[in-house]
């Protein structure tokens, strides 16, 4: 199969081999769930994902008590959460 080079809008190299022109070092980028779900045990993480919290910001519209109700998620997780929050000057949903 032909490999052709390209290069993406931002300047990466690539090679592809079919029609797909997906940059793969944009296409990690775009992913905004790396950084938090990566400091999560992989039941927690899964957890998350599973109620489609998927983003920092969907993180800081939720609240503890709500995340300590997932199935996997336990309460070793929330200060590791609380601190990928605070690095983006978020933090969890207020509960009155
Ligand atoms: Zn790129």
């Amino acid at each position: 199969m032909n490999r052709v080079k390209v290069i993406c809008d931002n300047g990466h190299t690539f090679y592809k081999s079919s029609n797909c022109r997906t940059c793969p070092t944009c296409e990690k980028k775009n992913k905004p769930t790396a950084g938090f779900l990566m400091s999560l045990a992989a039941p927690a993480r899964r957890a998350l994902e599973k109620a489609g919290i998927n983003s920092i910001e969907l993180l800081s519209q939720t609240s503890e008590a709500e995340l300590l109700k997932l199935h996997g998620f336990g309460p070793t997780s929330i200060p590791k959460l609380r601190q990928e929050l605070l690095k983006h000057n978020l933090d969890f949903k207020e509960i009155n």
